[in-house]
This record gives structure tokens, C-alpha cells and sequence, in this order.
């Protein structure tokens, strides 16, 4: 029987995460003789979409070409994400080195995998219905259809559809399993496992995401979504048991990236709005003929200059808030320095890169300096964004028949993630900026 490989993401997951799931029963299980990656440095922006990209292609955002979560700001998109591989994603990704392989492949809420052809099981991380429709089950299968979910993978949503949330988009610190994908994300993944044990799985769960942001990077009820992680591994575990592939699989649990708490959010473009460069829409959002716009990511700012006229005036003015060191950043980057740095451009000409205290939020409303609560999932107490050297590091841990036993190893890269896995399935990934990990391979 040929090895496995499952992939879990486990949003904002980070090293002292790992430290407690030792001392929780499924992880113990499951890890006892792991290997594992102390730190493991992500990209520049650290944010979840690039991030992503990143571990599945092992290319830096410049290269793959996901240089923020959502599409260019403008007034009628703004913000919006990217759904389809094929609408950014320029490298090829693991699925296509996989189908290389002759494997078989699945992906449950990958960020982007919208329509990817090289995936046979796909559930798409996809949130929303059409405009107008109603939010029924045949809606719900028709959303997954339309991002690439074959008849048989249906079948696998369809015996979660009681997972599912019921509340969703709500705003609450305690948040709870009805509020969120990730339950129904589980439950899929192991109807997938189960029904059709597929050679290549990989996922993505955003619970310990969703409660830093809401409660900052360490407390209680970022330890309540650790003891859920180890009750979901634990379903995991026992649906690799009954279909027979749990000795035979490599179970990997990785993250895209940390957070780190903040203390007040400031707004670039109410700032351009007093310099006369923005007009702020009825909506809150800069106006189609804004001159300058600025983009959050969180705990960095990425800022388009439009007219082009202004690139040399815009430096200087953010250069000279920068150096009065009162307005939340503390770096100024051209496109090409975060290139040169981190191999990260895009369409944007500057970013400005948080104090450690700021966040960062595209409201163009005034005041400039806003109170911070839950109405931006980027705005709550505790974000990501900033330089990926920063802030507790995202996880590597992973147990099977490719990885040595009871291994640590330092140090790697997200972008590593893609070709050591390429590896495993006997292929390689030319494309990918990251090198195979040998050091935890069998
Ligand atoms: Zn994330």
C-alpha cells in the first residue's frame, strides 16, 4: 500500500500551542514519536492567503503572486477575496506534483483552491452565496459545486451539513462552534477519509485564528480551542482507523503564520483623505478617482499610489511620519525593498510596517486613531501582518512512515513545506523558492 499524506493548517497555530497539546490525549497519541520543527519562519506579508499560497506552492508572494488576501482596493471590491486558483496563483502547486505521482487529492478549505483542476475532493474555503440566495441546504451544495466540488465530494458535505454554522458572522469573544466553519471543516475531512481515503489531504482550520483575534495571543479560551483541536484529532484519528490507512499515512500539522497582541488601530487613508490624495465613498471606502489608497494587512499596510505623479511626495511624507515616530510605523518600504528583502511584490508601491503596538485598518473615515473592537476580524486585540522574524513562530509537527522518529530540528521555512511533501510523493517542485527538509525525512 502506497503512503499517505494528510496536511492540517492549523490557522495561527504556534509553538507553545504545541508545548500544550503534549499533555492532551489524541495529540499524545497520535505525535509520541514525532518530528518536529521548533520555529518555522513564514512569509512577508504574514498574512493567511499568501501564507498559504506559500506552503502549497513553496514559493515566496512575489513568485506565486497572492501579494494580499483580497483583490486590489477598489470602491466595488473592496474588500474581496481571492476564491480561484486560476484567478492568481501563478506557480504550480503541490496537487499538480501530486497528480504527477498518480496520487489522488483533496483539499478542505485550503485558502484558493477554487476550481483547482489537480484536485479530486474539493472543498473549497468559500463562505458565500450569491447574491440573492437564499441560505438553504441546495444553496449551500450549489456555493461548493460552483468552487469545484464534484458529485462525490457532496457526499461528503452532505453528511456535515449538521457541522455547519449556525450562527455565522457573529462578533462575540466567546465564540462558539456554531459560529464558525471549522467543525463542518473536521467532519468533512473525515467523510472524506472515510469514503474515498484519498492519497493527498490537505486542510485548513481557522478556530485558534479566530479566538487571538478576539482575545489576544494567549489565554483561556485560546486554551478551550486547543482542547477542541485535540477532540477533532481525535475524530480524525479514528477515521483513518476505520478506513485503514493509519499506519500508512503521514499526518502533518502545520500553521501560516503567528499573531501578536496590539494596543490601537490607526488609518492610513484617513491620513491621505487630509492630504487631499483620498475621498472617502458614502460607504467608508475611498472613491474610484482616489489618487492614493492604502490596503491593510493587519499589522502592516501596503499603499497604492494610483497617480504616479505623486510616488516622490508620498515617500517623503510617509518617510517623515515614519521618523516622527508617533503614527504607528516604524519601516517604509518600496515595492522593491520588500522584493529584495522577502520576495514579496504586487501592485502596491510602499509598506509601512507596524511600531509592534499599531494595527492597521482601511476605514477613510475620521478619527484617525480608532477604539478597538470586534467589527474587522483583523481588528480585534491580537493580528498578524508584520515582518515574519516576529512574534511566537508557526508550527512544524508531523508523525509517519517518511519522517524520522523523535527528531527537533531548528529551524525552516513555510516555504520548505511544499517540496519536502513533493518529496515524499517521489516528485519534485522546480518552481518552488523553498529546498526538501531532509533532516526530518526517513
Ligand atoms: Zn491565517
Amino acid at each position: 500500500m502506497k503512503q499517505k499524506l494528510f496536511v492540517l493548517s492549523m490557522d495561527a497555530m504556534v509553538e507553545e500551542d504545541i508545548e500544550y497539546l503534549k499533555t492532551r490525549p489524541n495529540f499524545q497519541r497520535l505525535m509520541e514519536h514525532c518530528c518536529q520543527i521548533k520555529k518555522v519562519q513564514t512569509i512577508y506579508p504574514s498574512i493567511t492567503y499568501p501564507a498559504h499560497a506559500s506552503m502549497i506552492t513553496g514559493c515566496r508572494a512575489g513568485k506565486h503572486g497572492v501579494y494580499n488576501n483580497t483583490k486590489y482596493p477598489t470602491e466595488k471590491t473592496y474588500p474581496d477575496w481571492y476564491i480561484d486558483t486560476s484567478e492568481i496563483i501563478k506557480v504550480e502547486d503541490l496537487f499538480a506534483a501530486a497528480k504527477r505521482a498518480g496520487c489522488t487529492t483533496g483539499a478542505v478549505y485550503w485558502p484558493i483552491m477554487g476550481n483547482n483542476p489537480n484536485i479530486d475532493y474539493n472543498v473549497n474555503e468559500y463562505f458565500f452565496y450569491e447574491k440573492g440566495e437564499a441560505d438553504t441546504r441546495e444553496s449551500v451544495r450549489n456555493a461548493f459545486r460552483r468552487m469545484g466540488a464534484n458529485d462525490d465530494t457532496l457526499k461528503a458535505i452532505d453528511e456535515n451539513f449538521d457541522r455547519l454554522p449556525t450562527e455565522r458572522g457573529a462578533k462575540s469573544a466567546n465564540l462558539r462552534l456554531n459560529q464558525t466553519f471549522d467543525h463542518f471543516i473536521m467532519g468533512c475531512i473525515c467523510s472524506l477519509i472515510r469514503r474515498y481515503q484519498p492519497d493527498v489531504l490537505v486542510a485548513h482550520n481557522c478556530l485558534l485564528d479566530s479566538l487571538r483575534h478576539r482575545n489576544g495571543i494567549f489565554n483561556d479560551k485560546v486554551t478551550w480551542g486547543l482542547d477542541i483541536t485535540d477532540y477533532w484529532l481525535g475524530e480524525i484519528i479514528d477515521s483513518m482507523y476505520d478506513a485503514g490507512v493509519l499506519d500508512d499515512t503521514n499526518f502533518v500539522i502545520i500553521s501560516d503564520h503567528g499573531q501578536m497582541n496590539f494596543s490601537r488601530r490607526l488609518k492610513m487613508n484617513v491620513l491621505f483623505a487630509r492630504k487631499g490624495w483620498l475621498t472617502a465613498g458614502p460607504n467608508g471606502k475611498p472613491t474610484a478617482d482616489s489618487k492614493v489608497v492604502s490596503q491593510s494587512n493587519g499589522m502592516s499596510d501596503s499603499i497604492y499610489v494610483r497617480d504616479k505623479s505623486l510616488l516622490k511626495e508620498v515617500h517623503d511624507y510617509l518617510l517623515k511620519l515614519s521618523a516622527d515616530g508617533v503614527w504607528g510605523f516604524s519601516d517604509v518600504f518600496t515595492t522593491a525593498d520588500v522584493e529584495k528583502l522577502y520576495g514579496w511584490s504586487g501592485p502596491f508601491d510602499f509598506v509601512v510596517e507596524t511600531d509592534g503596538y499599531t494595527t492597521f485598518s482601511d476605514d477613510c473615515r475620521e478619527p484617525m486613531i480608532a477604539g478597538i473592537d470586534l467589527s474587522d476580524y483583523r481588528l480585534g486585540k491580537a493580528t498578524h501582518g508584520y515582518r515574519p522574524e516576529k512574534g511566537p513562530q508557526p508550527v512544524f509537527v508531523a508523525t509517519g512512515p517518511a519522517f524520522r522518529k523523535d527528531v527537533t530540528i531548528p529551524f525552516a521555512y513555510t516555504i520548505d513545506e511544499a517540496p519536502t511533501f513533493a518529496h515524499i510523493l517521489g516528485q519534485s517542485m522546480p518552481q518552488a523558492d523553498g529546498r526538501v527538509i531532509t533532516e526530518i525525512l526517513a
